[in-house]
């Protein structure tokens, strides 16, 4: 499989990152502000909502109605203007389903005032957890299939990253060797695949580990913006499948990215290779990398981690 594509149409996949904004600060006609989307089993998880984001999700032939959670890292206009106006559109849409907003506190105030201001209010309940400067790590969400974590990282404001971790599932169930083995259709099966040993008619006695395979072990993907070199980055990002990290600058301005408080492309390369990532996808990319100066992004990247690739709007990352 490619290991990556510019989204042309939309099919179902497993589990798929998209991108929806990679720029930094404002939007361009190139690049929208941040938006990332994990799209799982039908279930789309959001993070950053900046600016423009609803436009593209119908430019992504993305439904904004499969959105289950939204994860904002931090309060800079970039990653969250176009949270009121998203919201605004799946109340105009009749949305019936909860909503769980994840973000750093002070995101209550906003929608509240907006509320007010605009007098409009929602169809469907709005479950906004709140995170103060105080939180250090820990688990923010969890489901049967997976676990959302989140850990401050630096900034000129609180900021979080994000990892989301699928849990460790079934193995495969061997169907051609139960057939050879005539294990009928029905509860010996399902007990089987609850681990119980049985014992067949013709009394042959079948264990699990005989027809399931190893447990499959979960992906997991983190998300970092905005922030510096951090160790938390490197921590929360351990391991990870595929480790999405700004790099809103390119090596020689490194200056200009400590006082903004900033990574630079190569600053993230190293996350990506202290945390032992598999995968790194470089984005928040200033608007200054246009013409002749793109190049300037990608040197000394590959030097220190080859496996990286510099997002585009509309990306479509298989996982
Ligand atoms: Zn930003
Ligand atoms: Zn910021």
């Amino acid at each position: 499989m490619p290991f990556f594509c510019i989204l042309t149409f939309f099919e179902r996949l497993l589990m798929e990152i998209i991108t929806l904004g990679t720029g930094a600060a404002s939007p361009t006609l190139e690049r929208n502000v941040a938006a990332i989307a994990l799209v799982r089993n039908g279930e789309i998880l959001l993070f950053d909502c900046g600016e423009g984001t609803q436009v593209q999700f119908a430019k992504a032939k993305l439904s904004m109605a499969k959105v289950s959670k939204i994860f904002i890292t931090h309060l800079h206009g970039d990653h969250f203007y176009g949270l009121m106006p998203f919201l605004t559109t799946l109340q105009l849409n009749k949305r019936e389903n909860p909503l769980e907003l994840f973000a750093p506190k002070g995101v209550k105030d906003y929608v509240n005032f907006m509320k007010k201001t605009s007098q409009t209010g929602f169809s469907y309940e709005l479950k906004i957890t709140e995170i103060g400067e105080d939180f250090e790590c820990g688990t923010l969400c969890e489901t049967k299939d997976y676990i959302v974590k989140a850990m401050p990282l630096s900034h000129r404001i609180f900021v979080l990253g994000y990892s989301f971790e699928e849990k460790e599932k079934a193995g495969h169930f061997d169907d051609e060797l139960a057939f050879k083995l005539g294990i009928p259709f029905g509860p010996i099966r399902g007990k089987i695949k609850n681990g119980e040993t049985v014992t067949l008619e013709n009394g042959t006695v079948v264990t699990p580990e005989q027809i399931i395979g190893e447990k499959i072990q979960g992906k997991k993907i983190t998300y970092c913006t905005d922030t510096v070199y951090f160790q938390n980055s490197v921590e929360l990002a351990k391991d990870s499948d595929l480790l999405i990290h700004e790099g809103t600058f390119s090596k020689d301005e490194l200056e200009k990215a400590q006082q903004t408080k900033h990574s630079t492309t190569v600053q993230a390369a190293l996350v990506a290779k202290n945390s032992n990532s598999k995968r790194l996808l470089i984005t928040h990319i200033s608007s200054r990398y246009v013409g002749e100066s793109r190049s300037l992004i990608h040197e000394g990247v590959k030097e220190i981690f080859p496996n990286y690739i510099l997002a585009k709007d509309f990306m479509k990352i298989e996982i």
